[in-house]
């Protein structure tokens, strides 16, 4: 069936799902976006757009919105243990923003697609239903729906996360297996930030500046460190972390 005749469901209206959404729609499809979460929050720390990501972003006319919140990074680098240069990709020097990572909040990200996403007239976006059941002819379920209500679609996109329960019950045959290590994602009230990825023995670390922060994440594979924060403990986190002069204001593991 051509896009412009689609009748689409998606299910999950984070980062993935809405962007999504906002790309059938712009095509034609009639989209109904549906989001467990009834009031979606700020969550998460800082999420460094590349350039491939950045002209999606364009396409759908969201790029100013993203530059007003967010702040362009034009060396990105990864180092080693002791600073020297790993890898320092070489963006094609084009002039149009398009040479550059945008580093922006995760929430700020989440908003500016979620509020596209409601005013499109072509989406419809169901927040707090849960989809809980779907089947291989594209019907799907929510939670609070009544036995034998189904809602029938031409197609049904899981971008449900990575626990996906669309994949679930599509038995499609993929198979999770998860790396044992934990980022942990942090934003800070101290605005200095390097701009590099750290790959080192100790993990993988990053700092990247954020208009009036900066967004710093580390890998926490160490068993102290996967034991404080399975704790949720943000004091062993920080003590059993090397000292710095930024603390952490809030912390999430993704
Ligand atoms: C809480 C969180 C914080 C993160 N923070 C960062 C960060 O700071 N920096 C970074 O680089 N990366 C972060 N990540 C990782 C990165 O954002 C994700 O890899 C990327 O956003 C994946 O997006 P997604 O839309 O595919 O899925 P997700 O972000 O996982 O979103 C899935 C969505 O589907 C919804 N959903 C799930 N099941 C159902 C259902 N049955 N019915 C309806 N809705 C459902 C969920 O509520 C959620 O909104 C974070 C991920 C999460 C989940």
């Amino acid at each position: 069936m051509e896009i412009p005749r689609l009748n689409l469901a998606v299910v999950g209206a984070a980062i993935g799902g809405s962007s999504l959404a906002l790309l059938r729609a712009r095509a034609g499809a009639r989209v109904a976006l549906f989001e467990r979460v009834a009031h979606p929050r700020a969550i998460g720390a800082g999420i460094a757009l590349a350039p491939n990501g950045l002209a999606v972003l364009r396409g759908l006319d969201l790029e100013p919105a993203l530059r007003d919140r967010g702040r362009p990074l034009s060396s990105p680098r990864i180092v080693d243990d002791v600073g020297r240069t790993l890898l320092a990709p070489l963006l094609p020097r084009r002039g149009d923003g398009l040479d550059q990572l945008l580093v922006i909040r995760r929430s700020d990200l989440h908003r500016v697609l979620l509020d596209a996403a409601t005013e499109h007239d072509r989406i419809a976006l169901h927040l707090g239903v849960e989809i809980t059941d779907v089947t291989a002819d594209a019907s799907l379920r929510a939670r609070h729906d009544v036995d034998d209500t189904w809602r029938s679609y031409d197609l049904v996109v899981g971008a449900d996360g990575v626990r996906s329960s669309v994949r679930e019950h599509l038995d499609v045959g993929a198979r999770m297996r998860a790396s044992g290590i934990t980022y942990v994602r942090t934003l800070t009230a101290a605005t200095e930030a390097e701009g590099v990825e750290a790959w080192t023995r100790a993990g993988i670390f990053g700092s990247l500046p954020l208009p009036d922060s900066a967004y710093l994440y580390a890998s926490a594979g160490s068993p102290a460190l996967r034991a404080a924060l399975a704790a949720r403990d943000l004091d062993a986190l920080l003590e059993r972390s090397a000292p710095g002069p930024a603390r952490p204001t809030a912390v999430c593991d993704a």
